[in-house]
This record gives C-alpha cells, structure tokens and sequence, in this order.
C-alpha cells in the first residue's frame, strides 16, 4: 500500500525537520533541543533526522516526530544524540530524489541542518534543485501532481555546527569554542610538564583549511609560533621560528610551545608537520622536543557554556526563520556576529568559505586572510606583537613614546591578567614603558614608594595569558576615598610620569576613571588618556555587552549545575536554588539559565514575588506529574544574588519543598566565589588580548598631544566594549549620563533582558497571569 503524505499543518505551521550532518560538534545537542522545542511552542511539529543526510536517504523510522520530553537534557550532552553520518547517496541526484520523497511522505516542508561546510553545501544544492526533483517525483510516478503540490516551497535554514569555526559570515561556529577549550586545557598541563624540564613541545590541532583552532590556541596560550594555513610563513622560516625561539629563550623563558594546524603548509603548499618542526628545534636549537597530537578528543564532549548559548539561541533563531520564511526568501544561515545573533545568505556564507581553501591552493594567502573575518586578522596581528617581543621596526618615534599604568580595580576576573599582557606586549613592541601600579589605588597611594610602582618587563608578563586571579594585585578602592584622594593619585602620577592609565576592572573601574576624568579640571596630572577595559564576571559596566570573566563565570556555573543536575539523577524528584553572583544585574543568572536549559531565572530587573514562586511551584507540579518516574535528573532554578531582600535562595528552597509535599523536594546552592573561576576560559583570553591591544592603540593616538587638547577630548576617557555587532569606544561622559543606572551599578539598558523569555519558552514555564 502506497503511503499518502498527511496534508500540509494548518495556517503557517510547518513540520519542521532537524538534523545534524558532517563532523559531530558540541553545542548540536543543545541546537536540536532548541529546534524541537521551539517548534512545539510555536505550533509546529518537529521531527528529528537521524544520521545526517543518510537518513534523510532511507527515510522511514530514521525520521522521527519529536516531543517535548525527548530532548530534556540535550543541553549538557555532548556529541550528537540524532547521529551524524558521511552520506555518498545524498551527493548524487537519485539519493537526492529519495530523499525529497520520503520529506514529503512524512509531511515536512521545512529543514534545519545543523552540519559544516559540506553539510551546508548539500542543503543549499538540494533547496535549488527542489522544483526539478518534484517534477521528476511526478513524471516517475513515485508521486501525484496533487501530494506534491502543497510542498513545492522548501524552507531551508542552515545552523553551522563544526569545530573548525571556518565557515564565512559568522564570528563562531557550534562547537568551536568547546573545542579551542579542550586544546587550552591540554596546552596548559603540557605547560608545566613543558616549564619544569625546560622543553619544547610541538602541538598538533585540528583544521585543514582553517587556521582559526591553532591561531587562538596560540593566542589563548602564549605559544611561541604558530602555523595556520591561510597565512603561511615566509621562505625562510625556519630562521624566523628559530630566531624567535631563540629569543624568547634568552629572555628567560623555560619552555617553547609551537601550535602547527592540521594543513599548515609553507608558501609553497609544501606540508610544515610537527615532525619536521620538532627536528628543527631538536637538531638546531638543541631542545628537548616532544610532539602531541590532540587527536579526537578535540571533538569536545560537552559543550561549554557559549556554545550552549549559541546553539540554544540560533536553534530558536532557527525557527523564527522558518516561519517568516516565504517562496522568495533566500535559505539562510544563522550567524553571530560579535554580539548580534543574525540571518545570512546562505549560498553566500558558503561560496565564500569555499573560496578561501581555493585561495589556498592558488597561493593567493593575502585573499585567503581577507576572506576570513576581520577578526582572525586582527588576532593574527595581536598574536605576532605579543609574541615578536622588542622588534625594532614596531617602534613609535621617540616623542610619542608614553609611561603607561596599568591597574587592575575590583575583584578579580578571568582575562585580567592576559589584558594586562596584551597591554606589555604592545608596549614594549612600541617602545613605550608599561609601568604596574600595584594592587588598586589603596595599593598604589599607600606604597608606592616601596615597590608599588615598578616597570614590567617582557618575562614577566609573559606567562600571565593563562593565569587567573590578579597578578598585580586590585583592590575595590577607588580614587576618590580616603585612602587615596584624587590630589594624591595625581601626585602620585606626576612623579612617576604616568602619561596613561590602563585600568582593567568592573563597575568601580568604570567609577574609578569618571572620578579621575571629574578631577581634571583641578589636577593638571590627570590630563592623560585613560581607558577602561571592563572585567568582571557580572558583566554589568556600562558601554559593553560583554566584560572579560563573565565567560568564566558561566562555564565554571554551568559545570556546577550539571554536577548538581546529575546528583539528583538516582534520587527523588528534585529541585536545586543555584544562587548566582552578578550584584544588582541578572546577565549571568540569565546567560546561565539559557545555556544550562533552567526551569526560570529570578532576577533583580524583575524581582520576586509570592504569586511567581506560587506559579512556579504549580509549573513544577504538572511537570513533575507529567514526568512519570523520568527524573531527567532534576530541575534548576537560577537565583541572582540580589534578585530579593526576602525570598533567600534558602528560603525558596524550603518554600519548594514544603509545597512539594513529598512528591518532589528542593535543595539550595551557592557556589560563590567558584564563579570566579580557575583559569580564564579561552574567550576571556583572547579577547582580553584582542582589546587589550585596541585600547593601548587608543591610549596611544593621543601621545603628543597637549594636556588641554587630551581634556577637550571626550574620547580621551573611554570605556571599550563590544556593542550588538561592533567592537567599540565609548566616551566616558556620555556612558555616565546617559547609560548608567548609578544606584544600581548596571547598564541602563541590558541587552539581554528578552533572553528570559527564551528561557521561559524552551523551558515550558507558563507565562503569569
Ligand atoms: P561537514 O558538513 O562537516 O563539512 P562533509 O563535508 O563530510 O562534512 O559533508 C557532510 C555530508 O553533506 C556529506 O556526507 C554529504 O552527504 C553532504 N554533502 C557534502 N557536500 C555535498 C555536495 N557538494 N552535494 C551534496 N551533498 C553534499
């Protein structure tokens, strides 16, 4: 008995099918669940494509309608649940056919792909051919005009998932950042095995076409030389590793680290392998050499926290498209750009991403580096000042050479200490002083005369990149207290001859440089360039959307919560209260909740109220009811530490479990200064580095200038950040007035209070009457 496709959903509703393809990646999980749930809350009905595009070849039970249950706890899996598979049918027309004929005899008139370039190319071939391949399904007979008829438009939305990060149009692929964070992870051990013994390591990682694993490997890393694909070095490097090697050494530095990508090549295509790079600096430069090669376990296991976000956000994006799509829309694909989650062509995304391994294999490296990102140039160029040390032609003339502060205010945060490396390395390829002031400014009035304040040298900023905590001291302490008083610090700069001021830190950084920028018109010392770069874990300085540590937090958070989530996976039906930091903003509670899949966040924006703990609680009754025995491993509750005065994280918790009566309980947690983090995550650290440079380079358009033309200057304080797609300035005194909330020591604005509802969504949370 033929099967007859079921008609079309009613309205705009669709089937929508999902799928991951190509290499597994992690964060596809998480991009799935947010497909399928989406779907759902939108009215649709998805349904899941096992194995990829295979399949979609065999149809039958490899395509399944999926429910809301059957993907609780994607989030924090790692791999992919659905299956992935390589799938020779699907290149050639008849898999093609097949394929569009088991769509249509399940209904689905709509596909997301969560897959890699190739991936990506198979559904931009298939949406193109899909006319024709129904003509032929109808001039074959395999089906009539009238089944055909209601699915003559295919929707198709592609979501990049891959490890590599090479695909054009988007700052990060699904599985990216996981991935750079196992390689980090890997490169610190072999750091301290690497220090001990004085040896050299040759490191091996992922990326055939694309440079982007190695080159943020070595900028999150420190590594002395790294060869990528898109920009190989010149004839001779071998001189040039060697010399830099060499150097380094007689700096003082006891271990060498070089990063070789999968493809990398010389100028003449010709293979660089780790093999030929360890004989060099075995037999050359007489260093005990050992190769490592990473292998698979690059592939991640579980997704980190952005990752999670990423996915979870562009899975819902995802959607959306899908359902705003008409006849005419070009398919497209989900990216991020900087900050700003956004729709491209993509046909385009994937013309350009393969025109950069053809580049590639013409020689054309300069259209290669152009094609990809601004970004992968801009942290290519940071990569090579952080790690040439002094080159004489990097140098600025000699009148525009500065004495520049560097001081670190408030508490600690991932990507402090690489920022303030960044901020050495540019220096000192320029030819100006980088000077620490130690310890905030209690630190610096109180001693600076023994040993506050002192140069720092190459060496000994060199290993900070991976460290986490501060290592040249912070301390809350602002400016304007006793301790200090603005005459002092203006004293003090004056006689050390500070001519520009680095400050890295959250809020009181932030409150610390508008002190500073008030006080000039009574301090003639204080007329200098000064630029905050924020770091904080709660991610709440005005003038940016991200502060270094805030990804720290989250991945150091989510680690908690999935610890806690699977504790109670053999017990009793539970509910954990995880209290989160973030003073007076929900950013981390919220990003949090979206990455870990939470039941709700509680925030200080909305605060919280008897009839939303008394709605919550009935949610969790019906969900609990619904889960008949499948635990899933229990629920989250995120609660922002300032979120109330009244309702404690503890007492919510005993709230929870009295109304449970028995048929579920509730536990508290506060994982406190665990937020904090150990080491920064690769992020912070490289983008630490990245605007670590682009602010010396601002302090630095202002050497020369008099002390009037810097004070009539509102760019002469500013505060640097990421702002929806762009990385940018800010000036001080515009940020004071009219982006801050004094009281609360938050942005005004925050960009991602919409995210709750997101959360509320995939999490099936009712909305309050
Ligand atoms: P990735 O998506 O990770 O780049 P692949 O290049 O292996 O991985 O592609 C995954 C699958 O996508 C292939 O097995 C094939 O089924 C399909 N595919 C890739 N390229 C094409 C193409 N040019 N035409 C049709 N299908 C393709």
């Amino acid at each position: 008995m033929p099967v007859e496709p079921p008609p079309p959903l009613e309205g705009k509703q669709r089937r929508i099918g999902v799928m991951t393809s190509g290499g597994d990646a992690p964060g596809m999980n998480g991009a799935v669940r947010a497909v399928v749930r989406m779907a759902l809350a939108k009215g649709c009905e998805p349904y899941a494509i096992y194995e990829g595009y295979e399949g979609l070849v065999q149809g039958g039970d490899m395509i399944r309608a999926m429910k809301w249950e059957d993907v609780r706890g994607w989030l924090s899996e790692g791999g992919t649940l659905i299956g992935t598979a390589r799938c020779a049918a699907f290149r050639e027309r008849p898999g093609r056919l097949q394929a569009a004929k088991n769509m249509i005899l399940k209904g689905i008139d709509a596909l997301v792909i969560c897959g890699g370039d190739g991936s990506l190319t198979g559904a931009d071939l298939f949406r193109s051919e899909w006319p024709s391949l129904m003509d032929e399904l109808v001039e074959k007979k395999e089906l009539t005009e009238a089944q055909v008829k209601p699915f003559r438009h295919l929707n198709i939305v592609g979501l990049v998932g891959s490890i590599d990060n090479d695909l054009a149009g988007t700052d990060a692929t699904i599985g990216a950042y996981t991935s750079l964070g196992v390689i980090c992870e890997a490169i610190d051990k072999l750091d301290s095995t690497a220090t001990s013994h004085q040896r050299a390591f040759v490191i091996e990682v992922m990326g055939r076409h694309c440079g982007w694993l190695a080159l943020m490997a070595g900028v999150a890393s420190g590594a002395d030389f790294v060869f990528i694909p898109e920009k190989p070095p010149g004839e001779n490097w071998e001189e040039e590793m060697s010399k830099i090697v060499t150097k380094h050494r007689d700096e003082g530095k006891r271990k060498t680290m070089v990063i070789v990508a999968e493809g990398a090549h010389d100028s003449n295509l010709k293979p660089i392998t780790p093999t030929i790079v360890k004989d060099l600096l075995a037999n050359k430069l007489k260093l005990d050499t050992r190769i490592t090669t990473l292998g698979h376990v690059q592939r991640g296991g579980e997704a980190c926290a952005y990752d999670r976000m990423l996915a979870t956000q562009q899975g819902a994006e995802a959607v959306n498209a899908v359902l705003e799509a008409t006849p005419e829309t070009e398919s497209p694909v989900i990216c991020i750009v900087e900050n700003k989650i956004c729709r491209r062509p993509l046909m385009e995304a994937v013309r350009q991403t393969q025109s950069v391994a053809e580049a590639i294999k013409v020689k054309d490296f300069e259209k290669a580096m152009g094609l990809r990102d601004h970004e992968f140039a801009e942290y290519y160029n940071a990569y090579q000042t952080t790690t040439s040390a002094k080159l004489p032609h990097t140098l600025a003339p000699e009148n525009k050479r500065l004495r520049v502060g560097i001081i670190h205010v408030g508490a600690p945060a991932g990507g402090m200490n690489a920022a303030s490396r960044a901020a050495v390395a540019y220096c000192l390829a320029r030819g100006h002083t980088p000077v620490a002031l130690m310890n905030g400014f209690p630190g610096l009035c109180r001693h600076h005369a023994d040993g506050a304040v002192h140069e720092i040298n190459w060496l000994e900023a060199e290993g900070w990149v991976s460290k986490g905590g501060s290592e040249i001291g912070t301390n809350r302490g602002l400016p304007a207290d006793e301790a200090c008083g603005l005459e002092g610090v203006a004293k003090i700069f004056d006689q050390y001859k500070i001519q520009a001021l680095f400050v890295v830190g959250g809020f009181e950084a932030f409150t610390a440089v508008s002190q500073i920028r008030k006080a000039r018109d009574y301090y003639a010392a204080l007329r200098i360039p000064m630029a905050v770069l924020p770091a904080t874990v709660s991610n709440n300085v005005p003038g940016t959307e991200y502060s270094l540590g805030s990804d720290t937090c989250l991945n150091a958070l989510i680690q908690y919560c999935d610890v806690m989530r699977q504790s109670a996976s053999a017990s009793r039906r539970r509910v954990f209260v995880v209290e989160t930091q973030g003073g007076a903003s929900g950013y981390i509670a919220t990003i949090a909740g979206v990455s870990i899949g939470a039941l709700a966040v509680y925030t200080p924006e909305k605060g919280i109220n008897l009839k939303m703990l008394s709605h919550d609680i009935d949610f969790l009754r019906q969900s609990f009811a619904k889960d008949k025995g499948n635990s899933g491993g229990g629920k989250i509750i995120l609660r922002n530490e300032k979120a109330s005065e009244t309702y404690s994280t503890e007492l919510i918790a005993d709230i929870i479990r009295e109304e449970g009566k028995g048929r579920f309980e509730s536990r508290h947690g506060v994982p406190g200064h665990f937020q904090q983090g150990g080491k920064p995550s690769p992020m912070d650290r490289m983008r630490a580095t990245r605007f670590g440079f682009r602010t010396m380079q601002h302090l630095e358009s202002f050497a020369g200038k008099s002390q009037e033309e810097i004070s009539n200057d509102p760019m002469s304080a500013a505060v640097i950040g990421i702002v929806g797609a762009k990385v940018k300035f800010s000036p001080m005194a515009k940020v004071e007035a009219e982006d801050t909330d004094w009281k609360n020591r938050r942005p005004k604005n925050e960009f991602w209070l919409g995210l709750e509802d997101l959360i509320n969504t995939l999490s099936g949370r009712p909305k309050p009457e």
